[in-house]
């Protein structure tokens, strides 16, 4: 036993020993844990896990890459948290992310960017200076620690792509599972009616023992599916996928191949689609025409959500708090509020903070907030049209399959390119250094999520996994997407696909 306990005790302090090496070039984790050693059992045992900076800890700061939140730790362990250290995990640091969640390059936080670890083959020639390119946001630090071998899996938050896109960048393995399965309790609120915690890893595996423990009813998260709803998208049966993939009907949606898209990813997402039905699988093309609105919807409704979230960083109840300058009139709350929230916020959240009040106000609501709500309803409805599984939160009669809605492709996933190219060069200078509203690099960042947000926005379960490298070399991931609920099939798809 005692030799078990020092092994133990030197696991931990190997994982610290790695991060020390390796993160001053990646800049990856921004808290490492104490030397506790776990429980030493249960079925995680044997991995070290990291966790998003906006996921709680109590025994590191929760940040949220944010100044806002700098001082700031949780008294308590989210219950995504809890659930991996009862099963035996290490929780081994946190992550760098873009503030709050908030970008696609993570180079929103306070902490700097996170560098890219992937290498390609000329990067073992010394003379050659190794590009410095993005990881992807929001979740780059979780996608690089995992690229980089700081820890075997990472925790990851996904509101519109954040799990997937760095992970295809970075050429790792994301999943955000079906929204409500993970527990948000402990998660710090970004846009809630989109916010999933995601599991990163090496391998489809891996990912899928994380997800098994993470994905527990808790009755303190009211938006986790109920025990009931868990149940009845078990019900359809789902095809028995093997090496031979006879049965599996795969959908290939026509609205993923934007004029955007690398044509050297089109290449190689050919080559998988041939394999696939080389073993068996049936490959029908689908269309889900609602997808051209869906990214727009998702910045309105994700930076809506955001004013009124964020509104809670007062300078008063928690986190930062700048006084007044001299000569200001002290006794303003508003005053402390204002120097609060210019300094605690970056560019991006603000910016985000000012459209979401806008989308709000009574002039805008309509024709902004109202609008892409009902884009969200048809790209749900586009997605309930060609999966054979129903969608079990749209229906409300018992017995579901008498339900009214009617698929016309019975596909059981669909399959396309994660993100429109490869990882792109960090700026030079920090995008926070431009004038709020004006820079049309910002509306490049958010061009990234364009194939991520739809399933964000129906709330279905997405797997990333690492299968084509681009022209340049650089990693780029496939996505399978299921019907609500299907995310065994999907990981198990997944699987096939590696
Ligand atoms: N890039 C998207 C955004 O900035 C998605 C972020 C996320 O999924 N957390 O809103």
């Amino acid at each position: 036993r005692f030799c078990l306990h020092l092994r133990y005790n030197s696991t931990v302090s190997y994982w610290r020993d790695v991060i020390d090496v390796k993160n001053a070039s990646v800049n990856a984790i921004v808290h490492t844990a104490g030397l506790h050693p776990g429980t030493g059992h249960g079925p995680l045992k044997d991995l070290a896990i990291a966790v998003k900076d906006n996921i709680c800890t109590a025994s590191m700061p929760t940040t949220c890459s944010s100044a806002m939140l700098k001082d700031f730790t949780s008294p308590f362990n989210a219950t995504v948290v809890d659930l991996l250290q009862d099963a035996g995990a290490q929780i081994i640091g946190k992550t760098n992310c873009d503030e709050f969640g908030m970008g696609s390059l993570n180079t929103h936080s306070v902490y700097g960017p996170v560098v890219n670890p992937y290498s390609t083959p000329s990067d073992s020639a010394p003379w050659v200076e190794r590009e410095r390119r993005s990881a992807g946001g929001s979740s780059g630090g979780s996608a690089a620690a995992v690229a980089e071998g700081m820890c075997d899996a990472a925790l990851a938050t996904d509101t519109g792509g954040s799990t997937r896109l760095p992970a295809s960048y970075c050429g790792v393995v994301g999943l955000k599972p079906s929204y409500g399965l993970i527990s948000r309790w402990g998660v710090v609120s970004f846009a809630d009616s989109l916010d999933c915690v995601g599991i990163m890893a090496n391998d489809v595996a891996t990912t899928k023992r994380v997800f098994n423990v993470a994905s527990t009813y808790d009755p303190k998260d009211p938006t986790a599916a109920t025990l009931e709803t868990r149940h009845k998208s078990q019900l359809t049966p789902m095809p028995l996928v093997e090496k031979n993939l006879q049965g599996l009907r795969i959908g290939i949606p026509q609205e993923y191949f934007p004029a955007e898209l690398d044509r050297s990813i089109i290449r190689s997402f050919r080559l998988i689609v041939s394999a696939l039905k080389d073993n068996g699988a049936s490959i029908i093309p689908v269309s889900l025409p609602s997808t051209s609105y869906a990214l727009s919807a998702y910045y309105v409704i994700a930076s809506a959500e955001v004013s009124s979230n964020l509104a809670r960083y007062d300078g008063i109840q928690y986190g930062l708090r700048v006084d007044t300058p001299h000569g200001a009139d002290k006794t303003k709350t508003s005053n402390i509020y204002a120097h609060t929230r210019s300094q605690g916020f970056g560019r991006e959240v603000q910016k985000r903070i000012l459209l979401g009040t806008y989308a709000l106000t009574a002039d805008a609501f309509d024709n902004y907030f109202l609008q892409a709500q009902r884009v969200r309803k048809l790209v749900r409805e586009d997605f309930d049209h060609v999966f054979r599984a129903p969608n079990v939160l749209m229906n409300h009669s018992s017995n579901f399959t008498s339900s009214s809605q009617t698929s016309n492709s019975n596909i059981d996933v669909l399959l396309h390119p994660s993100a429109i190219r490869t990882a792109p060069l960090l700026p030079l200078s920090s995008p926070d250094s431009s004038s709020i509203l004006s820079s049309s690099s910002g509306l490049d960042a958010y061009f990234q999520d364009v194939l991520t947000v739809p399933a964000s926005l129906a709330g279905l379960p997405a797997l990333s996994v690492p299968v084509c490298s681009g022209v340049d070399g650089w990693p780029v991931g496939v996505s399978v997407v299921g019907q609500w609920g299907c995310d065994d099939l999907v990981l198990r798809v997944g699987e096939i696909v590696e």
